[in-house]
């Protein structure tokens, strides 16, 4: 039985700055269940549906964006992505911690919902490239994207790259260790916070 309440670990930032892969590589180290977010864009070579994401129609994800299922919703780069509810609270209530790796105008969302579970749960992140040139070179390293998507992608991400304020903690990213080991830190520290823990008057 769990002595504290679960985290929901908000993680954002630019395409390149390694965030999925960091959320990845805790929920594959059983640490945290990583949130499966929807979208409507096209399934890369080596996605799976399920596994990378839930790959939606337009019509089924706008139907269940009418039904009340999405926790938060943005579109970016021209299609729809959102989470669902349920991958947010499902694990929270067993006492699961959970990552999500969503776009800054979801992280909005997330911070403005009025769930108190959610909001007890609540830590953000923005993960960022030291510098512009880095940026660079991290959004044209992707061999499957073209030239023009790049382009898109790298406006997109100076834009984003703004909204860092907004979050509780910032790191700017280093080496693929070097960030996981800083990013495991603030896991480790969270789930310390007393205001997590379940006191003993209060346990089953
Ligand atoms: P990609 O298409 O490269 O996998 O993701 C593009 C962007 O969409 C990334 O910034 C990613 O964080 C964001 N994204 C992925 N899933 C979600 C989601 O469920 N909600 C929101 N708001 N953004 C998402």
């Amino acid at each position: 039985m769990s002595q504290r309440t679960g985290i929901l670990l908000v993680v954002s930032g630019p395409s390149g700055s390694g965030k999925t892969t960091l959320c990845r590589r805790l929920a594959d180290l059983g640490e945290a269940h990583y949130s499966i977010s929807c979208t409507t864009r096209e399934p890369r070579p080596g996605e799976v549906d399920g596994r990378d994401y839930h790959f939606l129609t337009r019509g089924t994800f706008e139907s269940r964006l009418a039904a009340g299922d999405f926790l938060e919703h943005a579109e970016v780069h021209g299609n729809f992505y959102g989470t669902l509810t349920s991958e947010a609270t499902g694990p929270l209530a067993e006492g699961r911690d959970v990552v999500m790796d969503i776009d800054v105008q979801g992280a909005a969302q997330v911070r403005g919902c009025g769930d108190p579970v959610i909001q007890r749960a609540l830590v953000d992140l923005f993960v960022m490239p030291a510098d512009e040139e880095e940026l660079w070179s991290r959004l044209s390293g992707r061999a499957t994207d073209s030239e023009e998507t790049i382009q898109l992608r790298m406006r997109n991400a100076l834009a984003e790259t703004e909204h860092w304020p907004e979050y509780q903690y910032r790191m700017l990213s280093s080496t693929r260790e070097e960030d996981f080991a800083r990013f495991q830190a603030l896991v480790t520290a969270e789930r310390m916070r007393a205001s997590r823990c379940v006191s003993r008057a209060n346990r089953p």
